[in-house]
């Protein structure tokens, strides 16, 4: 599938509709980028080619939680997507995965099949933002409202030619305001089937947006994505997001059941890496969608509801929507331009899952490909090239569906527009 026309289209209704915003430019009001700048707790390492990080433990010293999981052997979930829920998968609506190439391979690979989560690079940098986010409760919705700029540093985007982590993956994009506006049920119910996920999952406490485990060629982005400290990097827009649950996002209990750290887009609640006595969850713990129900905090009282938990095995946090998701994107997909090859040709697809324009609006075209259609159903778009197939969506600030092109880009520019 030639991506090209309706990357155009997208762009030529973007520049004519004027409620395609244009990303704002990034504030930092910390230190500008820079290849001296250094997190305090990583200024004594060395630059040596490898930087060995524990960030990615979650082992606290002074966290009473107990984990067997090892760190150093995880098995990698490169293609585990399904068509049908199914535990330690992502069933996914994207099953094409146009990215190509390539890439760096970081020498956290054990080679087994394995990777080691203690051994693996990391985009250095303590980039401070101004985060807005606000979370209210209004007739049954929780509402969500956002910059997607994250309350805690990040690392300097793009990677840095001197960082460690250029050599396995160039990020080219730099981290941008977004808009986020958001509502999900506030009471989320369990939808007759799981429903599959899209480029994103969720949206965390910190402000930032979560994506599937899946990176632009449906490979593990954990194991093979270069990330910062807070285990986050911008997509092709500037979406800065993660991929798994964030370090610098706090889980506030201190022994027994990890503590809220997000929300999925079905609306129910994404918990820390610990269950109810305190030991680390694994997949074994949890259903086809990553999580499981007993008694949890939840907007302030005790419920035996369900809830998907964070873990260091794949997928992650949520692995398939136990309620109906009220959107699966808020950004226009992974699509990261990612020079992650050594000849720096990056790739600008990714799992999309959503349909919109890159700057935030569906073009008409999309919109009408779905008049009459409900979420879900099959949708085709034609284009100069021919007729691009997909699935219909709801953009967040939108009641309108649009056309979401299966296993597309997204309507993002090509690779050659990245630096
Ligand atoms: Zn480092
Ligand atoms: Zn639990
Ligand atoms: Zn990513």
């Amino acid at each position: 599938m030639n991506k090209t026309p309706l990357f155009t289209l997208f762009a030529i209704l973007c520049v004519v509709l004027t409620a395609c915003n244009a990303p704002l430019p990034p504030t930092s009001s910390g230190s500008a980028p820079s290849n001296e700048s250094q997190p305090a707790a990583d200024s004594s390492q060395p630059a040596a080619a490898t930087e060995d990080h524990s960030h990615a433990g979650g082992a606290d010293s002074d966290h009473p939680h107990t984990s067997d999981v090892d760190l150093t052997h995880l098995e990698l979930g490169d293609g585990k997507y399904s068509t049908s829920p199914q535990a330690g998968y992502v069933y996914s609506c994207i099953t094409q995965f146009n990215g190509g190439g390539a890439t760096g391979t970081g020498s956290w690979m054990n080679g087994d099949g394995t990777w080691d989560a203690t051994k693996k690079a990391v985009v250095d940098g303590s980039v401070t933002w101004p985060s807005s986010f606000t979370l209210s409760l209004q007739g049954g919705q929780r509402i969500f409202t956002g910059n997607d700029l994250p309350n805690h540093p990040t690392g300097n985007f793009p990677v840095d030619p001197g960082d460690d982590a250029y050599a396995v993956d160039r990020n080219p994009n730099s981290i941008q305001e977004q808009s986020i506006t958001l509502s999900l049920p506030a009471n989320p119910t369990a939808a007759a089937q799981p429903n599959c996920v899209g480029g994103e999952v969720g949206i965390m406490l910190s402000g930032v947006v979560i994506f599937s485990a899946f990176d632009a060629e449906g490979r593990d982005a954990v194991a093979h994505e270069v990330q910062d400290e807070c285990d986050g990097h911008p997509q092709i827009s500037g979406f800065y997001h993660y991929h798994s649950l964030s370090d610098c996002i706090e889980d506030t209990s201190t022994s027994g059941h990890s503590s809220l750290v997000g929300y999925a887009f079905d609306g129910y609640g994404i918990y820390g890496y610990y269950d109810e006595d305190g030991a680390e969850v694994t997949n074994d713990d949890l259903d086809e969608c990553h999580g499981h129900t007993h008694i949890v905090e939840w907007d302030g009282g005790m419920v035996e509801m369900y809830h998907y938990h964070a873990t260091h095995e794949f997928p992650y946090t949520v692995g398939c929507f136990h309620g109906a998701p009220a959107v699966r994107a808020l950004s226009a997909g992974e699509g990261q331009g990612q020079g992650q090859q050594p000849n720096g040709q990056g790739q600008a697809t990714g799992p999309a899952g959503t349909g919109q324009g890159q700057q935030g609006q569906p073009p008409q075209e999309a919109i009408a490909a779905c008049a009459g259609l409900s979420e879900g159903a099959s949708c085709s778009i034609n284009t100069p090239n021919g007729t691009v197939t997909g699935v219909c969506g709801a953009p967040p600030n939108s009641s309108q569906l649009a056309c979401i092109p299966a296993g597309s880009n997204g309507g993002q520019p090509p690779a050659s527009t990245q630096p």
